[in-house]
């Protein structure tokens, strides 16, 4: 090889060599780049570590500080909460699930009076156990071992019922555990031992209280007793002295005795009544009853007190309304008197309407009544309206002093009402008159085994003859209710123009002005018409009396009872029917020991139609009932020898079976209780003393049997004695 070449040789690989060198100085440059990128970047994250581990640490110191605050709250919370119980009186004390003690207060500690092993850790079974042992608490009868059974069932319970149970001391705890979600279980134990103390004084003032009370009523009792005795004598013979010859002066006297004497009963059953009310004594007597009755009853025995004012007394008893219901008529026929009573008291000129609606009932419902009572009177101003349902209120002293009254006769009914479930109110305007509302719900009673009275339906025309529009009104609904075709009119006057041979029937008012309703049948009798006429009388001995009477075929008390009217409208519109000829006399006899009512008694039925007997204790009754065979007895209740409940027990034993001879109790005792005690000897009714003519009369007649001649004649209905 040339020189040359050799040299180029050299030099190629010379400028080889350098481009290597070249290239790797290039890398190792930019090795040395990268790696001091990686140093900086290593040198930030150092940087940045030692940053977080100081911000680590500083967190870590607070929360030390944090929690060691935390700790001394709680310690200190939980300090308070310990003093709190511990402090309470109560008994205090936690358990775990496995029913060990965790911690108890000092009340609840107390109770083991320092028994050592009573402490955190016990369980409740030795704490049981214990109680036994050391006899802290009473157990009665029981045997230690049932004792504790019965505790601790209660205490596995999920809830336990709180339990009393009474410490060897006297004092009652009471036990309230409660268990938590996971176990555990919190005790209370109350001190109750005060209020115990206190119901059982309570207990005791009651028991006194009812004692007096029923004392009170007692005395009551015998008080009324007491007073009705006598009183039968007063009123009875005052009654009677006012029927015999007496000097204007002398009847004022007897009047006013029998006036105060009747008076001072009124007084006497409201007072009664309303303590037997407030006692809770008084018992409402259920029985079947005639609605309609009992309301012309109380008419009847009104009327003479109406018609002294002037006042009109109607009745206006729904067509559609069953009449029997069941209830208290004894109570019902009380608050009616009430009503009534104060109407007429309160009213000096114009009507009483006694006005009975209601819903008629479906199948075997009862009754919804509505009986109000609306009178023409003075009124009460509305703030008043509320005050004299109160007990001793009137409306006030100044205008009431000239009207009698105790002021209990409302607050009586209304208490009445009330346990019957019903209602009562009033409207009222002053100067207008007053509306008095009872609304009951009463079953209605199967009728009496009388058959329902039926008119032909022959639709006869009728000639209505009342001055008084709401009296005309009724009646006229009444009869057209019956299917009668009616024609009105209010005067006799008017009557005579309107009288046409068409007319079936007419009934009349006995008082109108001009020409009175007898005076009227005379006139239409001369005037050659034949119908029959009816008079309604507020008056019927009066009317009885008129020679004019023959003109008429029927006298009805007015107003009339629906049942007699209708009964006088079928006997008068169609064929009559004739009376059986009854033969003999009734037989009445009356066991009374006591002299002056025996007096009293016979004068009352003098001018009746009867044979009296009397007896003088209970054993003659017996004998006289054998005798004499009467057809009602009257028997005093306190009787020496036999007494009156004695005598009707062997009377009832000694009767023929099916023949029953009605007894009515003649008694001076008003409570209640007696009443029942004397129906459950056997007797049928009950009188109270003192006795009235009327009660005695209807009850004679109501026992008249078929055979026996009416014990008063024509007209049944009793006046007012
Ligand atoms: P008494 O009639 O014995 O005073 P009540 O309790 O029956 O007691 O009545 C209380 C009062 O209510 C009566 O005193 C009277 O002021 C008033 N009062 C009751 N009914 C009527 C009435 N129909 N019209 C006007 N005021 C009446």
């Amino acid at each position: 090889m040339s020189l040359a070449n050799k040299l180029a040789e050299e030099r190629r690989a010379r400028l080889a060599a350098e481009r290597l060198l070249e290239q790797k100085q290039a890398e190792l440059h930019a090795a040395n780049r990268k790696l001091g990128k990686h140093a900086r970047a290593l040198s930030h994250e150092i940087h940045e570590t030692r940053a977080e581990v100081q911000t680590v640490r500083d967190e870590n110191l607070r929360v030390k500080s944090d929690l060691s605050e935390a700790h001394q709250k709680v310690e200190i919370a939980e300090r308070r909460l310990w003093h709190s119980i511990a402090t309470i009186q109560d008994g205090f004390a936690f358990f775990d699930a496995d029913s060990r003690m965790i911690a108890a207060n000092h009340a609840w500690l107390a109770v083991f009076d320092g028994l050592e092993a009573v402490q955190p850790g016990i369980s409740y079974v030795e704490i049981l156990q214990f109680i036994t042992e050391e006899g802290i608490v009473n157990i009665g009868a029981h045997a230690p071992h049932v004792w504790r059974e019965h505790m601790l069932d209660r205490w596995q319970q999920a809830t336990p019922e709180p339990e009393v149970i009474r410490l060897w001391n006297g004092h009652y705890i009471k036990l309230i555990d409660q268990r938590g979600p996971d176990g555990d279980v919190v005790s209370l134990a109350l001190n109750i031992t005060d209020t115990i103390r206190y119901e059982t004084e309570l207990k005791e003032a009651r028991r006194r209280a009812e004692t007096a009370n029923r004392a009170k009523s007692t005395f009551l009792a015998n008080m009324s007793h007491e007073i009705r005795t006598p009183m039968n004598g007063v009123v009875g013979m005052a009654d009677l002295l006012m029927d015999s010859d007496l000097t204007e002066e002398q009847r004022l006297y007897a009047s006013t005795i029998k006036h105060s004497g009747e008076a001072l009963l009124v007084i006497i059953n409201d007072v009664l009544d309303y303590s037997k009310i407030e006692a809770e004594k008084l018992v409402l007597h259920t029985a079947p009853f005639d609605l309609e009755r009992c309301i012309h009853e109380l008419v009847t025995l009104m009327q003479a007190n109406a018609r002294d004012k002037g006042l009109d007394l109607l009745v206006d008893y729904d067509l559609f309304l069953p009449t029997r219901f069941i209830g208290d008529p004894g109570r019902i026929r009380q608050i009616l008197t009430n009503l009534l009573g104060n109407t007429i008291k309160f009213t000096e000129t114009g009507h009483v309407l006694i006005r009975v609606t209601g819903v008629p009932p479906a199948a075997d419902e009862a009754a919804m009544i509505n009986v109000s009572i609306e009178d023409t009177g003075i009124g009460i101003p509305p703030d008043k309206v509320d005050h004299i349902f109160g007990e001793f209120n009137q409306v006030d002293d100044d205008r009431n002093r000239k009207f009698e009254g105790t002021g209990l006769g409302l607050a009586i009914s209304q208490k009445l009402i009330r346990m019957m479930q019903g209602d009562i109110w009033v409207d009222s305007t002053p100067g207008e008159g007053s509306s008095f509302g009872i609304s009951l719900t009463l079953p209605v009673a199967a009728p009496e085994d009388v058959a329902d009275p039926v008119l032909p339906k022959s639709g006869g025309h009728a000639l209505i003859v009342e001055p008084q529009a709401a009296s005309r009104d009724i009646l006229e609904r009444q009869l057209a209710a019956l299917g009668l075709t009616v024609v009105t009119c209010a005067s006799a006057a008017e009557a005579l123009t309107l009288a046409r041979p068409e007319i079936d029937i007419v009934l009349c008012d006995h008082n109108m002005a001009q020409m009175d309703g007898l005076e009227l049948a005379e006139a239409l009798r001369e005037a050659g018409h034949t119908m029959p006429i009816v008079l309604l009388s507020q008056n019927t001995g009066y009317a009885e009396q008129d020679p004019a009477r023959a003109h008429v075929q029927a006298v009805l008390q007015k107003p009339a009872h629906r049942r007699a009217l209708i009964d006088t409208l079928s006997e008068l519109l169609p064929s009559a029917q004739t009376m059986p000829q009854a033969a003999r006399t009734m037989r009445v006899l009356a066991a009374e020991d006591n002299k002056t009512n025996r007096l009293v008694f016979s004068k009352m039925l003098t001018g009746l139609d009867i044979d009296l007997q009397f007896a003088e204790n209970g054993r003659e009754a017996v004998e006289v009932f054998h005798s004499f065979r009467p057809d009602v007895i009257f028997m005093d209740i306190s009787m020496p020898e036999m007494d009156g409940k004695e005598a009707t027990r062997t009377i009832r034993a000694a009767e023929d079976p099916g023949a029953h001879v009605p007894i009515v109790a003649m008694t001076a005792h008003a409570m209640q209780g007696d009443e029942a005690d004397i129906l459950a000897a056997g007797l049928d009714h009950y009188l109270t003393k003192p006795l009235r003519k009327t009660d005695i009369i209807t009850q004679i007649i109501a026992a008249c049997p078929p055979d026996a001649r009416a014990p008063q004649p024509e007209t049944t209905t009793a006046q007012a004695g």
